[in-house]
Order: C-alpha cells, then sequence, then structure tokens
C-alpha cells in the first residue's frame, strides 16, 4: 500500500499569513471563513497569479507556519506503519527550501518527498491512497478508483462523499479509515 499526504491545508496552515499579506497587499478584509471555495481569488477580484505570488511569499515566514492539528509527528508515523508514506506537494519549486525547513521544524518524516508542478493532478502518480484538501486533486483522484480522502477545509465543503471519496476531519479519522480499508 502506498499512501500520498498533500501539505498544504493538510499538514501545514499558512493561510493566517497568507490571508494577512493579502489584506495588506490589496487592502482588503478576509478571514479564513471568507475562503469557501477553491478560487477564492476570483471572489476578491484578484488573478490566480496574485495570490500564487502571495501564498510563495507567505512561505518564507515558514517558522510561523502552524501545523493543521496536533500530534502529526506521530500520527504520521502510524501511517507510515501502514505502507510507504509520501509528503506529495504541488507547488512552485521555490518555496521547498523553506518548505524542508518547515518540516525539520515539526519533525515529520516521510519516506519520500515528491514534488510536482503546480498544475499537475497527482492521481496519476502511483498511489492506492491519498490525503488532499484541494477539490481539483481529490476528485480526480475518486474518478481515477483510487481511495480520495479530502481534509475538511472550508474549501472543499462542496465536495460530497461517495464510495471512494472519504472526508476526514483529523489524521486519527485518516488512521481509522486506512485501518478498515486495509482489512
Ligand atoms: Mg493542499
Amino acid at each position: 500500500m502506498k499512501i500520498a499526504v498533500d501539505l498544504d491545508g493538510v499538514l501545514a496552515d499558512a493561510s493566517k499569513i497568507w490571508m494577512r499579506l493579502l489584506n495588506e497587499k490589496f487592502d482588503i478584509l478576509i478571514d479564513k471563513n471568507d475562503v469557501d471555495q477553491w478560487d477564492f481569488w476570483k471572489k476578491i477580484g484578484i488573478s490566480k497569479q496574485s495570490f500564487e505570488d502571495v501564498f510563495d511569499e507567505a512561505w518564507k515566514e515558514w517558522q510561523s507556519i502552524d501545523e493543521t492539528e496536533t500530534g502529526l509527528q506521530q500520527k504520521i508515523q502510524v501511517i507510515r506503519g501502514f505502507g510507504k508514506t509520501d509528503l506529495v506537494t504541488a507547488r512552485n519549486k521555490k518555496t521547498m527550501n523553506d518548505v524542508m525547513k518547515w518540516l525539520e521544524m515539526s519533525k515529520i518524516t516521510f519516506d519520500e518527498i515528491v514534488v510536482v508542478d503546480e498544475y499537475y493532478l497527482k492521481g496519476n502518480l502511483d498511489y492506492d491512497i491519498f490525503v488532499d484538501d484541494s477539490p481539483i486533486q481529490i476528485t480526480e483522484i475518486a474518478n481515477l478508483g483510487k481511495l480520495a480522502l479530502v481534509y475538511n477545509q472550508p474549501w472543499n465543503s462542496h465536495i460530497s462523499s461517495r464510495d471512494n471519496l472519504i472526508r476526514v476531519r483529523d489524521f486519527t479519522e485518516v488512521i481509522e479509515v486506512i485501518n478498515d480499508y486495509k482489512i
């Protein structure tokens, strides 16, 4: 069994940083509850590229990036007991230095760290189970017949569960689902 775990919105929550940067840069006032759709940049009237730039800039403040939940280091260790578990992140490669420093700080370890381009559909990679928060990635993974675990976030709440697409609120639930799947 091979398991792919996403980084942003699943392990790392940089939202308070990129929201602050967006608010400063574009003179707006948004909080996490306003980010209720994946392409929310349309809602606030900025381009996708502007959002991507702010997002990359947020990672320069890696020391202030939160973990999405407590105990991730231990929970990922448990998942690694089920099979090869990789961090699979689709992003601008120039942020990877900061990502590596954040991972070192958080002490979360993986078998491998895999970086793909921002728009690459991860479902094409050779994994059986994916944990991701992107509605686009999750839908594609499920359509390919793999097990898609959607990590609960306001921007994916419109995605409905079905056979191989399961909503998880935290990694305790991820562990439960993988454990049942294994049997
Ligand atoms: Mg993500």
